[in-house]
């Protein structure tokens, strides 16, 4: 028998549905298990797409929210790696198989039974689902935990856990480094984590936006350069121009327009994950032998190496920081692309205003 304890969450009981306050029930750390007080939430459009159940196959109640930073308060008697009173994150992965062939290369994320998402999934423990980081406190086994650079500021830390990693595997994945033109398509949360990380690895950057008010900023957080993609003319000057593209756009667009960018050989890696289908015309990709990828989160170990490298090269999220209380209208607002560029949920607020 496990024993559970309550806690408080914000959760949705259907696809209609807001986001309300609700009892969860979190197990007692089992033996290598830490209890995370969740201190900041990221929120990201994965979390909308599950709440609204565009991929299908929400289970409900759903409390989303994987982007999670906090303190650890109890740790299992056979925890090793960490102690009471140490910072840390949880990102999308909870738990794995931990035998299978991507579990062994640290590609957690791919695991051939599926890995254990930190909302959504069933729960290994508990007959009910796994529920996420809108919540006053977490249960993760050690071994899907993450340590936190001491420089970085903590609240604009959280969105590294999804959006950081997110953005970083591919672009390791495809060898972005100096002298190669990268483009990143659709800066909200993803695509600015994008800009960063890219320009971190000495790349050259091109920001691709739909939205004018983000045309001078995406040159603050990094771009060499930025074009407005509804302008035809100034889409064409970047004909055969880039080597890799990374798409992180939540809703349809022409991809086409993006592969015909690509130079010989180039890859464009989707990242975004539109709730329909998105049409490739064969000539997009046959004129230039051109891949057209997809990238998941990253593994453990390549988000520990995320985190690093962030905290070198002292990366952070751009936030707005919000109450829990707010993430009805939070959400409204993503809809419309209205972030700069990601919300964090303070979730001090779960526990002095709930
Ligand atoms: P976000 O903050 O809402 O950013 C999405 C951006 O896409 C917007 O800021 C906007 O950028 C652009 N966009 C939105 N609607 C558009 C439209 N109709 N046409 C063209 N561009 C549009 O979302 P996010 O949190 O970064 O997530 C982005 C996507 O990645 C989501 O689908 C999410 O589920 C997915 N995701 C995937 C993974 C993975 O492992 N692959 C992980 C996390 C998230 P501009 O204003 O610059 O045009
Ligand atoms: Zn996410
Ligand atoms: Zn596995």
């Amino acid at each position: 028998m496990i024993e559970t304890t309550n806690i408080k969450a914000y959760g949705t009981a259907a696809a209609e549905a807001p986001l309300n306050p609700m009892d969860i029930q979190r197990r007692i750390p089992t033996a290598h298990d830490v209890q995370i007080e969740i201190q900041y939430c990221g929120v990201c459009h994965s979390d909308l797409h599950t709440a609204k159940n565009e991929w299908r196959g929400t289970i409900y109640p759903c409390v989303p929210g994987h982007e999670i930073v906090g303190k650890i308060i109890r740790v299992g008697d056979h925890v090793s790696k960490f102690k009471v009173g140490d910072i840390v994150g949880v990102g999308c992965i909870v738990d794995s198989c931990r035998e299978c062939q991507y579990c062994q290369e640290g590609l957690e994320q791919y695991c051939e039974p599926g890995m254990t998402g930190t909302y959504n999934s069933p729960d290994k423990y508990l007959d009910a689902p796994t529920f996420g980081g809108y919540s006053e406190s977490v249960v993760v086994d050690e071994n899907y935990v993450l340590r936190i650079p001491e420089n970085l500021d903590l609240a604009a830390t959280a969105p590294l856990l999804c959006a950081g990693i997110t953005t970083f595997s591919p672009l390791r994945h495809w060898n972005v480094g100096p002298g190669q033109k990268v483009g990143i398509v659709g800066i909200g949360g993803l695509g600015h984590m994008g800009i960063k990380i890219a320009k971190a690895m000495a790349a050259h950057v091109i920001a691709f936006t739909t939205s004018e008010s983000k045309f001078a900023e995406a040159k603050r957080l990094g771009a060499d350069e930025v074009v407005l993609s509804k302008d035809e003319e100034q889409m064409g000057a970047y004909t055969g121009k880039l080597n890799f593209i990374l798409d992180a756009v939540s809703a349809e667009h022409d991809i086409n327009a993006y592969l015909n960018l690509l130079r010989v050989d180039g890859s464009l890696a989707l990242v975004g994950a539109p709730e329909n289908p998105l049409p490739v015309a064969a000539f997009s990709l046959i004129m230039g032998r051109k891949s057209f990828a997809g990238s998941m989160i990253g593994g453990i170990a390549e988000t520990q190496e995320m985190l690093d490298f962030c905290g070198e090269h002292n990366i952070v999220a751009d936030i707005e920081m919000i109450d829990i209380q707010e993430i009805n209208e939070a959400y409204e607002r993503l809809l419309k692309g209205d972030v700069k560029y990601r919300f964090v949920i303070d979730m001090a607020s779960i526990r002095e205003k709930s």
